[in-house]
């Protein structure tokens, strides 16, 4: 709902001064284009239209004002149409001409665009109508229909994904022996190593190193579910992790990395929740960089990225990001004095690997490989099932 708000914001926005000499303009038959999940009115005039473009609510309406233009001799059809129910036009003073929609099927989205005149002189403004998710649930869903595979179950592997297919059935069972799933992510992978320490480890290393080893305590405890986003070397989009934390309704997602600094000197174990805002300059930069990991693949985020954040400023992320906030600090008072946190350990940024809506996530800089001593401590398997330790502590507290 906030989105489609939004977008009446941006609507009300568009007004397109030219300059006042403008001669009457007139336009063509208008048409409309229906496709599956939009419709356009397409408005062909002789000249270049000088418009406004708001909508109205009870009821819901789509208005358009074009500036000295006539009207049309015809108007189109709108039986049938997923989106308008019918069309008006009235003369305004000032020669201007109001194009009202009635609407229905909201929400949506509504922008125009104007396009150059073609061969024959007629310039186009396009209305364009477009379903708009509901909820941040339904965004995330409309973002992930692309095709993306969702990771399977590797059979080969010791440390599988499970699938709900040969896991028993939880609803068998008694309410109470329910397991809280918990998704264990190794950060980087693949093509991605992550940062890459002063003795050439790589982060990609020490993060599957590390989710394996609380893969393994966690299901030696028998009280959760973990699952791992990748147990071998391989790469996962951001958005790929995500929807493997939605698809298992995870309770708990905890993502594994390991920082560098410019700073050799910098050490100590940090954890990171989402916020619309980063803590600080250091927590922004951070994020910039693991954020970076889908680039790489030459995908353009950015839209979604604005969306996500339009949408978890302000709804449903409140509770989860609340949730997630107080995990976080059950880890910081986990840390006990064999391991060295990093000044103000809880920290946040905006993480897109933490934007499962629903589902309370961290990511966990387990160190800073750029620290020598640190970096040999990741690489060390007493420090790594001590940190693991410090992990379920907080694990056990928080369920
Ligand atoms: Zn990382």
């Amino acid at each position: 709902m906030a989105r489609y708000i939004l977008l009446l914001c941006l609507g009300i926005s568009l007004f397109f001064a030219l300059p006042s000499f403008a001669e009457t303009a007139s336009l063509g038959a208008l048409r409309i284009q229906e496709g599956e999940s939009s419709t356009a009115l397409l408005i062909n005039s002789d000249k270049q239209l000088t418009f406004k473009l708001f909508t109205l609510t009870a009821p819901d309406r789509v208005v358009l004002d074009l500036e000295n233009t006539r009207a049309p001799r015809k108007l189109p059809q709108t039986k049938n149409n997923h989106f308008i129910t019918a069309i008006r036009t009235a003369e305004k003073e000032k020669q201007t001409l109001r194009i009202v929609l009635d609407t229905k099927n909201k929400p949506f989205d509504v922008k125009a665009t104007t396009l150059l005149p073609n061969s024959s002189g007629q310039y186009q403004l396009q209305l364009r109508i477009t379903h708009a998710p509901s909820s941040f649930e339904e965004m995330i869903e409309l973002a992930l229909q692309d095709n993306t595979p969702i990771p399977r179950p590797n059979p080969t592997s010791s440390f599988k994904n499970i699938s709900p297919s040969n896991t028993p059935t939880p609803t068998l069972r008694p309410q109470k022996s329910y397991k809280p799933i918990i998704i264990i992510d190794a950060g980087h992978g693949g093509h991605d190593p992550g940062s890459i320490g002063k003795r050439g480890t790589k982060e990609k290393t020490i993060t599957l190193a590390f989710a394996r080893e609380l893969y393994k305590q966690l299901k030696t405890k028998k009280k959760y579910r973990p699952i791992l986003t990748r147990s071998k070397d391989r790469y996962l989009r951001l958005r790929e992790r995500v929807s493997i934390a939605r698809k298992y309704k995870a309770d708990l997602f905890i993502s594994l990395h390991a920082d560098s600094h410019n700073n050799p000197r910098i050490k100590g174990m940090s954890v990171y929740t989402l916020s619309d805002k980063a803590s600080d300059k250091e927590a922004a930069a951070l994020a910039r960089k693991e954020n970076k990991s889908d680039i790489i693949t030459g995908i353009d985020f950015k839209h979604e990225d604005r969306d996500i954040t339009n949408v978890l400023v302000s709804i449903a992320q409140r509770d989860t990001m609340n949730q997630s906030a107080l995990f976080a600090e059950r880890v910081v008072q986990s840390v006990q004095s064999e391991i060295t946190l990093l000044r103000n350990p809880h920290r946040f940024a905006g993480f897109r690997v933490l934007t499962a809506a629903d589902v309370p996530s961290v990511l966990v800089e387990l160190g800073y490989l750029s620290n020598r001593r640190e970096e040999k401590l990741l690489n060390s398997e007493k420090h790594k099932k001590k940190l693991v330790q410090v992990l379920i502590r907080a694990i056990n507290t928080h369920f």
